[in-house]
């Protein structure tokens, strides 16, 4: 069910009333609108789901060897301060039979992101999705992101990177499965 602007709207001239500001003068006088507006994207991983993200864009392919996709932009918002993390994510995994459209896993990405999220747990959904939809042999993801609550706030630490991975099947089970997909996303890019 998509979120009523309305409410946001006014919920969001109560919040500018409370943190000391006037919602009538000029710059602020649509940005309870905007925000309703970009609160709303920007949770609408909510009202999506897996299978209509991927719409069907699975190909099959009978080769065992690993895929790898770096360097997917991504951008979430943290669930204990509603501030952004954003940065990198790489995802490989070891297909059985069936492979990815191209741009199907960055879709996968933002349909998980686009909520609010723990880097941890963004992780671990994205990796069980990928493995549930085409039933991997195995599957490795890795976040790198930066949180905006840490660098803005609390520690102030402005270059510290959270990173977080996750594996499953033979990533999980197999070192040297496990320590290819590492090297392949660690390896500077080209
Ligand atoms: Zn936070």
């Amino acid at each position: 069910m998509k979120p009523d602007t309305q409410k946001i709207e006014v919920l969001v001239r109560q919040l500018l009333l409370e943190l000391g500001e006037d919602p009538n003068r000029e710059g602020l006088v649509k940005t309870p609108l905007r925000v309703a507006q970009a609160l709303t994207f920007l949770t609408n991983g909510y009202r999506a789901d897996v299978k209509q993200v991927i719409n069907n864009a699975l190909f099959t392919q009978d080769t065992g060897g690993m895929v790898i996709v770096k360097d997917i932009e991504m951008y979430s918002m943290c669930e204990h301060h509603m501030l952004p993390f954003f940065g990198r994510c790489h995802i490989g995994y070891i297909p059985n039979g069936k492979v990815f459209g191209v741009s199907k896993l960055a879709r996968l990405v933002d349909m998980f992101a686009r909520r609010l999220q723990l880097q941890e747990r963004l992780t671990e959904q994205i990796s069980r999705a990928v493995m549930d939809s085409i039933d991997a042999s195995g599957v490795g993801v890795m976040i790198e992101a930066r949180h905006l609550c840490m660098m803005m706030r609390g520690v102030e630490k402005q270059n510290s990177t959270m990173v977080t991975s996750a594996v499953l099947g033979v990533m999980r089970e197999n070192l040297a499965t496990r320590e290819e997909f590492m090297s392949l996303v660690c390896r500077k890019s080209a």
